[in-house]
């Protein structure tokens, strides 16, 4: 049995590595490596970027109440100061 920590090779009856006292008995614990975080991240972000784009072509199929892109002056005064409509 190969320890998980040193990688000294013991007899599998040893419940502790001979050489670095670790605890064999306990099974290797995993970690992400690099090619996890880039698959967890790269759907992460796949899934954003999709759900942003459809959240944005559904909005502007949503009628011109709801779909404020074209304010007129008249309610936003303050963003063309100098056009002060006429009263
Ligand atoms: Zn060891």
């Amino acid at each position: 049995m190969k320890c998980t920590n040193c990688g000294q090779e013991n007899r599998p009856t040893l419940k502790f590595c001979k050489k670095c006292n670790t605890d064999l008995t306990l099974p290797p614990a995993w970690f992400p490596d690099w090619k996890w975080h880039l698959k967890t991240l790269s759907w992460i972000y796949l899934t954003l970027i999709a759900g942003f784009f459809t959240v944005s072509y559904l909005l502007h199929k949503l009628p011109p109440p709801y779909d404020q892109r074209q304010i007129p002056p008249e309610m936003t005064p303050w963003l063309n100061p100098h056009k002060v409509p006429a009263k």
